[in-house]
C-alpha cells in the first residue's frame, strides 16, 4: 500500500532519523510503501497470525534497516485500513 503525501508528512513529522545508527552516514531513506511483517510460522503462510504494518527505513551505505509500526505512527488503524 503506497503512502500519500499526507501520510509522508505525518511520518516525517514524527521521525527525526537523519543519520544511520550503524555507520553514522546520512544515507537513510524511507519506503513510500507500507509493508506487513507476519509472525513466523515455520515457512508456512498463516493468514490468521498476527501482523504488523510497517514503514521501512534503510541505509544505502551499510544496509541497516529499521521498521516503524504504521499503527503507532497513526497511518493505519487497528483494522488495517489506511487512515485518511
Ligand atoms: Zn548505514
Amino acid at each position: 500500500m503506497k503512502l500519500t503525501e499526507h501520510h509522508k508528512n505525518i511520518l516525517h513529522s514524527k521521525i527525526r532519523l537523519t543519520h544511520c545508527n550503524s555507520c553514522g552516514l546520512s544515507s537513510i531513506s524511507f519506503s513510500d510503501t507500507i509493508y506487513e511483517m507476519r509472525e513466523f510460522n515455520g515457512g508456512r503462510l498463516n493468514l490468521s497470525s498476527s501482523l504488523y504494518p510497517v514503514i521501512v527505513a534503510s541505509c544505502s551505505n551499510c544496509g541497516n534497516t529499521v521498521f516503524y509500526n504504521a499503527i503507532i505512527l497513526g497511518l493505519v488503524n487497528q483494522k488495517g485500513e489506511l487512515i485518511k
